[in-house]
């Protein structure tokens, strides 16, 4: 008892001492007693949070797989939330749902006549990029050799690939003494490696006009079968596929189209007779982000969103992923978080910026929801989105971590884009709850890349700060046993009054957090 005083009276002190300016609750304009957000914060609870998440995460919910009834089930349990703490929609005709239109691709049906010579998808050719269904009749193709467009080396000097079917071979060039032309020493460049290749050959033949790739890469034809050939269930935003017509051919096809491929780098234009017939085959499902909000107080057109993804993987082999963690622990602290702010709007405290609270879906299927809200319909304008706090997986302790205090998190992203941000992130936790922020995964060179995995990517590559709050991964982890016994509830209800209070600064300060450090 006597350490818990002492620690009681070392916050207050600290309390005390710490700083008003960037004008907090203390330059608030009226005289009425000063709103103390701890009051809020003591609402979200272990136990409200644990009865929330062993309800979504229950079997019942069968994964909550984007389009399937589970997630159906999921986005009502969010709605009937909201509205039962008075919480109202982030869309003016009410509705809580914001339609996100997807589309299921299968493999496409292919067929190639070269002079005369029939291939066929899957054992010629497979599409490994997207595109409407088309026929394209052209009397000349254009080899590109390596397809790189390099300082040191380019494959585009002198020929011409607009409105073009362009081949393309796998690997960069070297010099006789065994070294890489590009690199100069014996280290590949971006053009060698599988992905990386893969991405900037494509991207290469696409900003010179290319409408179609032919990629010959024997390396990996096998595997682009197994996996764009045969597999089903890839899905997208509908109306998103203007990618281009990108395609891994065989030996044979490619032998067909440029005879010398394999022993010549050199660019040319090769006459030949061509028919591509493309036969897109996709079905349209429906899905849905749950969107409410908070109007602020003063300075309502900015607006501040909270998120974390509804989805996870589904019923697979007759098991249920309960995705208890993964995004269960998140979405469970939103709907806390947002009974906090209620609590405050109804005592006259609520937030001087406005709060979006933003339950995301299709996010196990390539981060859909988020992008869907931030490219094609984001309700409130991205230049007044002042920053996006995002929960993905807060209720277990990552087993990897050897050293430091259970009670950490790890922050990704926070010194990204806004120094301010990072500064209010750290001020707050200093003043009110102490955890090891953990900045492991911040480094830019992080091979695991969770910046870019989760959904407050779609709203940092538009230049708005984010965080990212993520307890690592761990054997759990996209396992039918993510389930809700295995969640710390205490962790899980510091870190989500950690987002609270982090939110409740970002929405209360006086000025708005400054993006000191845009991309491009
Ligand atoms: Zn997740």
């Amino acid at each position: 008892m006597k350490k818990l005083l002492s620690l009681l009276a070392l916050a207050i002190f600290i309390a005390a001492c710490g700083s008003s300016n960037n004008g907090t609750s203390s330059n608030a304009k009226s005289k009425k007693k000063v709103a103390n957000p701890t009051d809020y914060a003591n609402t979200i609870t272990s136990e409200d949070l644990k009865t929330a998440l062993y309800k979504y995460a229950s079997d019942e919910f069968e994964g909550r797989e984007t389009g399937k009834p589970g997630q159906k089930m999921a986005v009502n349990f969010l709605k009937d939330h909201y509205v039962k703490y008075g919480i109202p929609a982030a869309k003016k005709d009410g509705d809580y749902f914001q339609n996100v239109p997807l589309e299921v691709m299968s493999p496409p049906d292919i067929n190639v006549t070269v002079n005369g010579k029939a291939f066929k998808s899957i054992d010629h050719l497979v599409s490994v990029g997207s595109g409407e269904s088309n026929t394209i009749n052209a009397n000349d193709i254009v080899y590109a050799g390596f397809g790189i467009e390099d300082e040191k080396y380019s494959s585009y000097t002198n020929i011409d690939v607009k409105g073009k079917i362009v081949v393309i071979k796998s690997g960069e060039p070297k010099n006789a003494d065994g070294t890489y032309v590009i690199s100069g020493n014996e280290d590949e460049s971006k053009w060698s490696g599988f992905r990386e290749q893969f991405a900037s050959k494509r991207d290469a033949a696409k900003e010179r006009g290319a409408i179609a790739i032919m990629f010959h890469y024997p390396e990996v034809f096998a595997m682009a079968k197994m996996r764009f050939g045969t597999s089903s269930g890839r899905m997208s935003l509908a109306g998103k596929n203007d990618e281009m017509y990108y395609f891994m051919i065989n030996e044979d096809l490619a032998k067909s189209l440029v005879k010398d491929i394999d022993t010549n780098d050199e660019s040319k234009v090769v006459k030949a007779n061509i028919a591509l017939d493309f036969k897109k085959k996709s079905e349209a499902i429906t899905s849905e982000n749950v969107a409410a909000y908070i109007k602020g107080s003063e300075k309502p057109d900015e607006v501040i969103v909270v998120s974390a993804h509804l989805d996870h993987e589904g019923v697979k082999d007759g098991e249920v992923y309960n995705g208890a963690d993964d995004d269960g622990s998140g979405t469970v602290a939103i709907l806390e978080m947002a009974e906090a702010f209620a609590k405050a709007v109804k005592d006259g405290n609520g937030p001087k910026r406005s709060i979006l609270f933003l339950n995301v879906t299709g996010e196990e299927k390539g981060l859909l929801g988020s992008r869907h809200y931030t490219d094609n319909d984001p309700i409130f304008p991205l230049a007044n989105t002042v920053a996006n706090l995002n929960i993905d997986m807060i209720g277990r302790t990552d087993p990897k971590r050897k050293e430091g205090d259970r009670n950490y998190i790890y922050l990704i992203g926070s010194d990204k884009l806004s120094t301010d941000l990072h500064n209010v992130s750290e001020e707050v936790n200093t003043k009110y709850m102490n955890i090891e922020l953990d900045y492991t995964f911040n480094d830019d060179n992080d091979p695991n890349r969770f910046y870019y995995r989760s959904d407050h990517y779609n709203f940092a590559k538009n230049n708005i700060p984010v965080i990212f709050y993520f307890n690592g991964t761990h054997d759990d982890y996209h396992q039918p046993s993510d389930t809700p016994d295995k969640i710390e509830y205490d962790l899980l209800e510091n870190r989500t009054r950690l987002v609270f209070y982090t939110a409740w600064e970002v929405a209360n300060r006086e000025n708005r957090i400054v993006v000191d450090k845009a991309v491009e």
